[in-house]
Order: structure tokens, then sequence, then C-alpha cells
């Protein structure tokens, strides 16, 4: 295809990975993002192998690895200690491990990668409000009425709560959780909760978790991330309640976690976040393409959101270099690439969630009972722990995702994409 001239939407994980990616296969690429200076905000996250994969292909995971922690297994458990989930990568693949980052240090090595790549220009301060068709071009209409382009191709990736989203006839699904999560991120400078993305639950209506999550964007002391799942009809209740109550009710569900709570002194110290499930398809009109949250966000149950971000951005790229005739032709073909992978997580998240999250406490007992034993059947179990690393395409695809080279040993035949699936 000749080189394009693509505008992107969005700054975050899914945009700046899609201009790195677009940039370097020859396009000429401009960013707008709304927020003037962004900066490294966010909690916790989890990096899976895929999202790994797609940082390797960006030369960039060797530096978010120094900044990560690495977590070899997810556990879950009852108030009452009964395992709920316990599943290790390394069952998987005795090198897979996930990673636990600050949301920031990801951010930051994608935009710094960004304003220095030759192909791209970055605009900050840039609030894209709506989309103007000239033929099969687009122009971006900002808040103050500018209008920027004409772009072969428009990459929207403007989060969760996508205004250009609106305009599209694509959505099918757009609603808000009832619940999320408050969190904050301490210091944990002797790793107490290394290793291990660690999650308490009583009922469907409590669940504490706790995220190794690196070094964050400066210094040396490792960090932990809190989560703690509310309702959002609760939030002004428990700002209202104090401090006091909520972390004796945290010591008590996970004693380990009091030298975390003694590091908030106010309400104001944590954070709330809610989360959206959002449904388009396919993912592209005309010379338009949605990729990230704004096409297809989930709860963070699965931790998934910004390795799907990630490989949207590797996909997209491979669509446009497939040998498509046109720009809306290689956006088909990426729809169709992308449907299995995000379809399948997308079902996963919200079957799931509610078993964790929800006002349905009865989803609490065939949780309990059974969750933990399926983790021990053999075959469910690959399957649960390809999910958790982001792999599984759905039950009928019984090949999943590659793995990333930095797993491959020289007599296992993963650097070429074939690993050994199940132990
Ligand atoms: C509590 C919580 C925990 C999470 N945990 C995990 C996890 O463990 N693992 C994981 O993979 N994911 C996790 N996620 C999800 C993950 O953060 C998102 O899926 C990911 O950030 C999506 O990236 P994105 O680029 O699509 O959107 P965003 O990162 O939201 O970026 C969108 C960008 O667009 C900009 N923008 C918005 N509107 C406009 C506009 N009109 N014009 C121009 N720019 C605009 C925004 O300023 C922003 O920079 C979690 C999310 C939450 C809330």
């Amino acid at each position: 295809m000749e080189p394009l001239r693509v505008a992107v939407i969005g700054c975050g994980t899914a945009g700046a990975a899609a201009a790195l990616f677009l940039a370097r296969g020859g396009h000429r690429v401009e960013v707008f993002e709304a927020v003037r200076d962004p900066g490294a905000v966010g909690a916790g996250i989890m990096i899976q192998p895929t999202g790994m994969r797609v940082l390797a292909r960006l030369g960039l995971l060797e530096r978010v690895l120094a900044r990560g922690s690495r977590v070899e297994r997810l556990r879950c458990v009852t108030d009452r200690g009964r395992e709920v989930i316990d599943l290790a990568y390394g069952d998987l693949h005795p090198r897979a491990f996930g990673l636990g980052l600050h949301r920031g240090v990801l951010f930051e090595e994608l935009f710094h990668a960004c304003r220095a790549e030759p192909g791209v220009a970055v605009h900050t301060g840039c609030p894209i409000e709506d989309l103007r068709a000239d033929g099969p071009r687009r122009f971006l209409v900002e808040k103050s009425g500018a209008e920027r382009g004409p772009f072969d191709l428009v990459v929207v990736a403007d989060g969760a709560r996508s205004q250009l989203r609106d305009d599209a006839p694509l959505t099918h699904r757009e609603a808000r959780y009832p619940w999320g999560a408050l969190w904050f991120i301490a210091d944990d400078p002797t790793g107490v909760f290394g290793g291990t993305l660690f999650q308490v639950v009583r009922s469907t209506t409590e669940m504490l978790g706790l995220l190794p999550s690196g070094l964050g964007p400066r210094g040396k002391t490792p960090k932990v991330s809190l989560f703690w799942s509310l309702h959002v009809d609760a939030v002004e209740a428990w700002r209202d309640a104090g401090l006091a109550p909520w972390k004796a009710r945290l010591t008590a569900l996970e004693p380990r976690c009091g030298p975390v709570l003694d590091q908030i002194r106010s309400v104001d110290d944590v954070l709330f976040a809610t989360y959206w499930d959002v449904v388009l398809y396919p993912w592209n009109t005309g010379s338009v393409v949605f990729v990230g949250d704004a096409a297809h966000a989930t709860s963070p149950q699965l931790g998934q959101g910004a390795n799907l971000a990630l490989v949207d951005a590797l996909a997209l790229a491979g669509a446009l270099s497939s040998g498509a005739p046109t720009v809306s032709e290689a956006l088909e073909r990426y729809s169709h690439a992308r449907a299995a992978h995000l379809g399948y997580y997308q079902w996963a998240t919200r079957f799931l969630t509610p078993f964790f999250q929800s006002s349905t406490t009865s989803l609490a007992i065939p949780r309990d009972l059974f969750m933990g034993l399926a983790c021990k059947l053999p075959y469910v179990r690959t399957r649960m722990i390809r999910t958790m690393c982001g792999l599984e395409r759905g039950i009928l695809f019984p090949d999943p995702l590659p793995l990333p080279d930095l797993f491959a040993s020289a007599d296992d035949g993963a650097g070429d994409g074939v690993y050994r699936s199940a132990p």
C-alpha cells in the first residue's frame, strides 16, 4: 500500500502503539491527544505474555521489564481460606510469567517512543470532537471547530468513553458496570506481595486485590497496588464513613495489608475507577477504525485491556501491510482478524465479572464450590491459564496466540511461535 496520511486520536496504550507500528510501516502519522500535558498516572496493571510480545516488537519490552514485577501466579481465596483460583504461568510454559506494572510506566515508554519516532507528530491539548467525510478521506474536527486533515486513515483510540463512537453506526452495547474499584499504589519495600496477584473474596460483594506493580515510573522502591471492589452508588457512603472501618475490614480479610493501609492518610488518597462494557462490530467503517477501549472496553477482571489494545495495534499494522487494495478493504481484514480473540475476551469478562463483583450474591456459591476444583482439571486448567495469558481465541480455536520470544529456549521452538501448550 502507498504511504498513507494517518490520524490517530488518543495517545493511550492503543493509540501510541498503533502510531509507532504505522510509522514504521512507512505511513505519515499524526497523533491527536486531548490532554495538554499527559503524565504518568494510573493504577497497577498486568501485562500479559500477549502484551509483552507486542512490546518486544516495538523494542520497548526490556525497558518495561526493568520497571515491572514478575508475577508467577494468580491466587484467589475466600475469606475462609477456600481456594477459588490458583493458576501458575509456569504451568503453560516454564519461562512464562505476567508482569505487574504501574500504568504510568507503559504510558511513558509509549509516549516517549512516539515523540522520538521520525514518522510520528504528536499534538497534545487537541480534543477531537467529530469526523467529517470528504469522499473516502476524513477531516478531524477539534472542539474549537478547527479542522485537521484530510487523512486517508483515522484510528480512533480515545478510550472507553469515546466521544467519536457516538457517531459511528457500529456500537451494539455501551454499558457502565454497576461495580468499580477503589485503588491505591503503596510502597512495598520488602516485596511482601511479590510474585503473586492475590485476591480475597467474600460473597460477590467484597473483593480485595493486591498486585505487585514494579518500581513505578521513578525511584527504586517496589510498589504494590491495592484494589477494593465497590458499587458505584456506595462511593459517597464510603467517603463519609472515613477510613477506619474500611481499614479494619481489609485487615480482617488480609492481615498482611496493614503496612499498605498505613500509607493511606485520607480518603482523597484513594481513587475510584469505573469500567465499561463496550461492544462494536465490525470495528471499521470506511477509512475509520476503532481500537483499544474505544472499540471493546471491558471490566478489568481478567487483566486484559491494555494487552488487547497492544494486540490491536500490531494486528492493524498487519492488515495494512497485507496487500489489501484499499484502506477500507485492509480495515475489513483487520476486523475479521480480531473477531475471535476480542469476542472471546469480551464474552469471558462479561460472564465472569458477576461471580466476583455484583449484587447477585448467589453466584458466590457455584464459584466457591466449583472454580477451585475446575482449576485442577488438566484440560480446563490449561485453557484457564491460556485465558489469563491473553492467548485464548475461543473454544473453537485450539491454537492459542503465540508466546513472546523471550520465553523461548533453544530446544522448545517457542522462538518460532510454536510452544507446547500443556504440561
Ligand atoms: C482499575 C483498572 C485496572 C485495570 N487493570 C488492567 C490490567 O491489569 N491489565 C490490563 O491489560 N488492563 C487493565 N485495565 C484496562 C486498561 O487500563 C485499558 O484497557 C487500556 O488503558 C486501554 O487503552 P486505550 O489506549 O484504549 O485507552 P486509554 O488508555 O484510556 O487512552 C485513551 C486516550 O485518548 C485520549 N482522549 C480521550 N478523548 C479524546 C479526544 N476526544 N480527542 C483526543 N484524545 C482523546 C485520552 O486522554 C487518553 O490519553 C485496567 C483498567 C482499570 C480502570
